[in-house]
């Protein structure tokens, strides 16, 4: 019997797990830290052998193939042992879509995959078809292609699934943007990060669609360098194009084949050009799933957006508090400012992944009245905003953070939590950061 051995017991481990045990392989999963009580209960009542704590050699390099959760870098000891033992290491999307017949659509992107996966998922939903959500969101991929039967799967993939995907085939593929993310995992080189993500078109035929962003030069110079099968259906803020989705003044235009669809971007009801670009995005592939434009309309005009991205939290003597934690890197925060129309007092700072600040100073200087620091170490945003901004304040928790911000915050003004850095300084992760903050601004 094939042994299967998964690293990482959290959602997309566990799922792995299961899907392996319903395919009768001989499972093994392991953990080198605490695994969750669900998660433990899950594997208990699927008979599934596991460790948590370390792991034990000897049980995990007797495997024929194993699956790799995402987080566990491909550095670790271990996993540099399996490699030495030319034993082959896989992501769950990867062995999830041997088994899966379902059309795939799967969407990546440095910023807003989660936005755009959840839109399309909206989208063929409310449509009426059978559809299921997954990737590194929500419920796992193996999991519901173990226990589950749908006729389309929405896909958020991140690089770090990308990278252990070889045969998979996504039959429509999204690529958002490319910005520097991740570089610690990717040894420095931005090249290695871009050629995980376009891993996304592996495998693709004619009759596919790869829809990406043609305003993104990262995107358009890489794309130049390979050849790709698929239908390419590009989308632009800046340039007409003939396929795909483009601005034709407020008005976002779409076209597929002989078939289009317009709308007027402030109907849209996600806010800012990002999710213009987010959008478009979801619209083109809603064309090609034959979604009619009612539907589309209808979603688009619904769409409430996803916890954490710009979410209004409340208003609060005329001051608009905003949670918009999932902005972890400078690029998403530069569309959150973007999009500011009020004067603005900044939240920033946590855990630095080599973060660049050059490219929102003059939105910063234009917008912002105050910077109110969250964070441990704020020292390279005292260096890169003191001179720009009168107030760079600091605060070691979302409470005390809010109330700073609440003291210089006046009537009319927004008070935006868009971090450019990683959580985990303060914080269990961006979730927690976001409902921290909302939890201040409610006892303000
Ligand atoms: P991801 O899943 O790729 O992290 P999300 O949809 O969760 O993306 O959005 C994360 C943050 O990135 C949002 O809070 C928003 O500020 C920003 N963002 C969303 N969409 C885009 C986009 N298309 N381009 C740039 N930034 C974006």
């Amino acid at each position: 019997m094939k042994r299967i051995v998964v690293l990482g017991g959290a959602e997309s481990g566990v799922g792995s797990a299961i899907l392996a045990k319903v395919k009768n392989f001989d499972v093994f999963l392991s953990d080198s830290g605490k695994i969750a009580d669900k998660y433990k209960e899950m594997l208990v009542s699927y008979e599934i052998p596991f460790e948590e704590g370390g792991h034990s050699v000897e049980k995990i390099l007797n495997a024929n193939e194993v699956i790799k959760s995402p987080g566990i870098p491909e550095t670790v000891p271990l996993v540099r042992d399996i490699y030495a033992h030319n034993i082959p290491v896989i992501s769950e999307i990867e062995f999830a879509g041997r088994y899966d017949s379902a059309k795939k659509i799967c969407i990546t992107g440095s910023n807003g995959k989660t936005t755009t996966t959840t839109l399309i998922y909206e989208l063929l939903k409310n449509a009426g078809l059978n559809v299921g959500l997954g990737g590194n969101i929500g419920q796992s991929y193996a999991y519901q292609v173990a226990t589950q039967k749908h006729d389309i799967y929405v896909l958020e993939l991140s690089s770090f699934q990308l990278d252990g995907m070889y045969e998979f085939k996504a039959d429509i593929a999204v690529l958002m943007n490319i910005t520097p993310d991740h570089l610690d995992r990717y040894d420095h080189k931005f090249q290695n990060y871009i050629n995980a993500k376009f891993r996304i078109t592996q495998n693709m035929k004619p009759e596919d669609c790869f829809i990406f962003c043609s305003d993104d030069d990262v995107t358009v110079a890489n794309l130049n360098k390979i050849v790709i099968q698929a239908k390419k259906l590009p989308f632009s803020q800046k340039n007409k194009v003939e396929q795909g989705a483009y601005l034709d003044k407020d008005i976002m235009r779409v076209k597929y084949g002989e078939s289009d669809y317009e709308m007027p971007i402030e109907q849209i009801s996600i806010k800012g050009m990002h999710n213009v670009y987010n959008s478009m995005a979801a619209a083109i592939t809603a064309k090609v799933m034959n979604i009619t434009n009612a539907k589309i309309r209808e979603t688009l005009m619904q769409f409430e957006g996803v916890e954490h991205r710009m979410e209004k939290v409340l208003s609060v003597g005329g001051v608009m508090y905003i949670n918009d934690s999932k902005a972890t890197n400078v690029n998403s925060t530069w569309y959150a400012l973007e999009s500011m129309k009020t004067p603005t007092v900044l939240i920033l700072g946590g855990t630095d992944k080599g973060n660049d600040y050059g490219p929102i100073k003059d939105l910063v200087k234009e917008k912002v009245k105050a910077i109110v620091c969250m964070g441990v170490d704020n020292k390279k945003i005292h260096e890169s905003f003191e001179g720009i901004v009168p107030i760079v304040a600091d605060t070691l928790s979302a409470k005390e953070a809010v109330k700073k911000c609440a003291e210089v915050a006046e009537d009319g003004d927004t008070v935006l939590l868009s971090p450019c850095c990683a959580s985990f300084d303060l914080f269990k992760n961006y979730e927690d950061r976001g409902r921290q903050f909302k939890e201040a601004v409610r006892e303000l």
